[in-house]
């Protein structure tokens, strides 16, 4: 999933010497200190967000290394002209109780880059909005992949915050200068359509309670299917088809809802004949047909 997420700029001035080579090693001319800007970015921490995540701990050294020779743009525009910035070296730092990605980034001096240089040091640029993909995001309270559980971000669930844990760095993008602060919204897109589940749609659009009702569905769709397979192996082993119990399961897995069905009723119906007094038995109960009816809409 990719992932956008706000960022602080501060100005440093020239680099020093390890800096320097660092710097080289990307560029395509040699450098000297005089023609280079260093400013340091703060990036992820491992904080819980406005969007309730907060990116793990132990996902940040890596996702620290994925930035490193990543450019910097100006208002999200892809375009050679508004790389102005590249990151050229990255650290995790450890502050106040809260981990986070401290990146150092160079700038070219000189012709239009001055200003953005001053505007820096003037700390009039300074929102950052950071791009990253994120192989999976756990939920805080019970540690599910976030959006099969039914727990919700921002909800607390006996006084413990549920939060979306960001893990797995697989890339880093581009950060960007976000120009005026009303556009800072604009900076956050979670990059539409990027792999967003339909609880994150659902809270996005404010359809939370039918995404709930749809969970619950779906929950007792799954529960509904657990007890036709349940009763379709009974059935074989009832009828002494000659097919174990393992033989049977294993094939029902893999059965469609419409298999199952048939089968349960054709082999119900064999075994009537055969044993008119266990059927009530073999049947499993009105609750599951009731189950059943409300799912044939
Ligand atoms: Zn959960």
């Amino acid at each position: 999933m990719k992932i956008q997420k706000e960022a602080a700029a501060e100005g440093r001035g020239q680099p020093s010497a390890v800096q320097l080579d660092r710097i080289n090693a990307l560029a395509k001319t040699r450098l000297n200190p005089e023609q280079v800007y260093v400013f340091s970015l703060r990036l992820c921490d491992d904080g819980v967000d406005r969007d309730f995540e907060r990116f793990d701990t132990e996902a940040l050294p890596g996702l620290a290394k994925l930035f490193i020779g990543k450019t910097g743009i100006v208002d999200h525009r892809w375009s050679a002209e508004n790389q102005i910035a590249r990151i050229f070296d990255t650290q995790v730092v450890r502050e106040k109780g809260v981990s986070y990605i401290k990146a150092w980034a160079y700038t070219r001096r000189g012709g239009g880059n001055e200003e953005f240089i001053a505007d820096i040091e003037a700390g009039i640029k300074k929102e950052v909005s950071v791009g990253c993909a994120m192989g999976s995001c756990l939920c805080s309270i019970c540690g599910a992949e976030y959006g099969t559980c039914g727990h919700c971000k921002g909800e607390s669930y006996d006084g413990q915050l549920c939060c979306g844990i960001l893990r797995d760095p697989v890339d880093a993008y581009e950060f960007s200068f976000v120009a005026v602060p009303a556009q800072r919204e604009a900076g956050v897109i979670k990059a539409a359509g990027g792999g967003k589940s339909l609880k994150e749609l659902a809270d996005q659009f404010g359809a939370q309670a039918e995404y709930r009702a749809l969970y619950k569905d779906a929950q007792l769709g799954k529960q509904y299917r657990k007890e036709l397979e349940q009763a379709v192996v009974r059935l074989g082993l009832a009828l002494e088809l000659g097919a174990d119990a393992d033989v049977l399961q294993s094939l029902c897995k893999t059965a469609s809802a419409e298999d199952l069905m048939a089968l349960r009723t054709a082999w119900q119906e064999k075994l009537d004949q055969q044993l008119p007094l266990t059927c009530q038995l073999l049947r499993g109960g009105d609750a599951a047909a009731q189950v059943e009816a409300g799912f044939l809409i």
